[in-house]
C-alpha cells in the first residue's frame, strides 16, 4: 500500500498545513473541531491524521507508511486505538444498529467524501459517548496514542454533549479527539470553545470540475453543471455525477417547465411523485435547483452573459422561460422558495407545501407580467 499522507486530500491546504506542522513539532491539541460544508474532506483529513498518529513507522515528513499493521488496520477503520463515532437513525435493535455501523464504515472506506443520507432523523446516542469515555482512559492497545473521530458532532444530543464535556475536563494525554461538523451553530458553545477550530473551505469549482472528469466519463458541460450545483462540496458533486439524484433533477426540471407552461395535469402528477418520495431530502434538492434557476433568470434579466448561468447546458431545454421579469419579482419568487424551505423543516405535508409553492410562483411571476 502506498504512503498515506494528509497531502493527498483535495483542496484543503490550510488545514493540512496546520496539522502537519503541529504533528511534526509534536504539538497537537487534545481536541480539534473541523468545521465547514459537508463533503469537503473533513472526514478524510481526520482519517489520515489518525493514520499518521498511529503509524508504527512514520516517514520523515510525518506521513503514515501505509504498510505497517497499524496503518492497515486504520485503513480498514478497525484499529483498537482508533474510535470512530458517527450518527445514524436510533434503534433499540442491536442488529439494526450493527447494520448502520457496517454501512457507514463501508461507504466511507469506498468513498470518504460520500454524504450519508438517511430518511429518518439521526443522532449520536449517549451510550456511544459513555462507551468512549470508558475506553479512552485506559492504556493504548497497540500504538502510543489513541485517536477519536466524532463525525457530524452537531448531531449529539445535549446529554451526549455534556458527557463529552466531562472528557474535555480531563483529557487523556495520549489521546487526540477530532470532532467534525458542517453545522457549527448547532453545537453546544462550551464544546466549540474548548476545541481548537480548523475551518474547511469549500473546494473550488475548478477542482471539483476536474475531479468529476477524472472519476466519471462526463462531458465538459455536465461536469461544469454538477460542479456549479455542488456549491463547493465534492460529496454533493459526486452524488450528482454518480446518477444518484438524476431522477430528482429531471423531475425538478419537468415540474419547473410545467409551472411556466401552466400544464395543470403534469403539475399534479409530478407533485404526486414528489410527495411519495421516501427520501425527504430530495424535496430540499428540488428547492435548491429552483433557486439556482431563479438566480439564472435574475442574471439574464440584468443582462449578465450566458457564461454566468449555472444551467447553461440546459438552456436549450427551455428551462428559462422566455419572459421578461422585473428583478423585484424575481427576488420575491426567490423568497417564496426560501420560505418553502423553512416550512419544509416545520414538517408540513409535502403535497400542500408544493401546491402552495407552485401557486405562489405562478401568481408572482406570471400575472400581469406585461405591466413590468
Ligand atoms: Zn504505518
Amino acid at each position: 500500500m502506498a504512503e498515506m499522507s494528509l497531502k493527498e486530500v483535495i483542496g484543503q491546504k490550510v488545514a493540512q498545513e496546520i496539522l502537519l506542522q503541529a504533528s511534526k513539532k509534536n504539538r497537537l491539541a487534545n481536541t480539534y473541531l473541523f468545521y465547514g460544508p459537508a463533503g469537503v474532506g473533513k472526514f478524510l483529513v481526520a482519517w489520515r491524521l489518525a493514520q499518521t498518529l498511529l503509524c508504527e513507522k512514520p516517514t520523515e515528513n510525518s506521513s503514515a507508511c501505509g504498510a505497517c499493521p497499524s496503518c492497515l488496520k486504520v485503513a480498514q477503520l478497525c484499529h483498537p486505538d482508533f474510535y470512530l463515532v458517527f450518527p445514524h437513525p436510533s434503534s433499540d435493535k442491536p442488529r439494526e444498529v450493527q447494520e448502520h455501523e457496517d454501512h457507514f464504515r463501508q461507504a466511507k472506506m469506498a468513498e470518504p467524501y460520500q454524504l450519508m443520507e438517511y430518511n429518518r432523523p439521526i443522532n449520536i446516542s449517549v451510550d456511544k459517548i459513555r462507551f468512549l469515555k470508558e475506553q479512552i482512559y485506559r492504556m493504548p492497545f497497540q500504538s502510543e496514542k489513541k485517536v477519536v473521530i466524532i463525525e457530524q458532532a452537531e448531531s449529539m444530543r445535549s446529554d451526549s454533549a455534556n458527557l463529552l464535556l466531562k472528557i474535555f475536563e480531563e483529557p487523556p494525554a495520549d489521546t487526540v479527539l477530532v470532532l467534525t461538523t458542517s453545522q457549527i451553530d448547532r453545537m453546544l458553545p462550551t464544546v466549540v470553545s474548548r476545541s481548537q477550530k480548523i475551518r474547511f473551505a469549500p473546494v473550488t469549482l475548478e477542482t471539483i470540475h476536474s475531479e468529476l472528469q477524472k472519476r466519471f466519463s462526463l462531458d465538459e458541460e455536465k461536469a461544469g453543471y454538477y460542479a456549479s450545483l455542488s456549491e463547493g462540496s465534492l460529496g454533493v458533486a459526486l452524488s450528482f455525477a454518480s446518477g444518484q439524484w438524476e431522477k430528482t433533477l429531471e423531475n425538478s426540471h419537468r415540474l419547473w417547465r410545467a409551472v411556466w407552461s401552466k400544464k395543470t395535469k403534469e403539475i399534479q402528477d409530478l407533485i404526486e411523485i414528489f410527495s411519495l418520495e421516501k427520501d425527504r431530502s430530495q424535496i430540499l434538492l428540488l428547492l435548491k435547483i429552483w433557486q439556482y434557476l431563479l438566480r439564472d433568470i435574475f442574471s439574464a434579466s440584468v443582462g449578465l452573459g450566458s457564461r454566468h448561468l449555472i444551467f447553461r447546458p440546459l438552456h436549450n431545454q427551455a428551462l428559462l422561460p422566455n419572459l421578461n421579469f422585473a428583478p423585484p419579482r424575481i427576488y420575491l419568487a426567490f423568497q417564496i422558495v426560501n420560505q418553502t424551505r423553512l416550512d419544509f423543516y416545520r414538517n408540513l405535508g409535502i403535497k400542500s407545501l408544493l401546491v402552495g409553492l407552485v401557486l405562489s410562483l405562478q401568481s408572482t411571476l406570471l400575472s400581469n407580467t406585461e405591466e413590468n
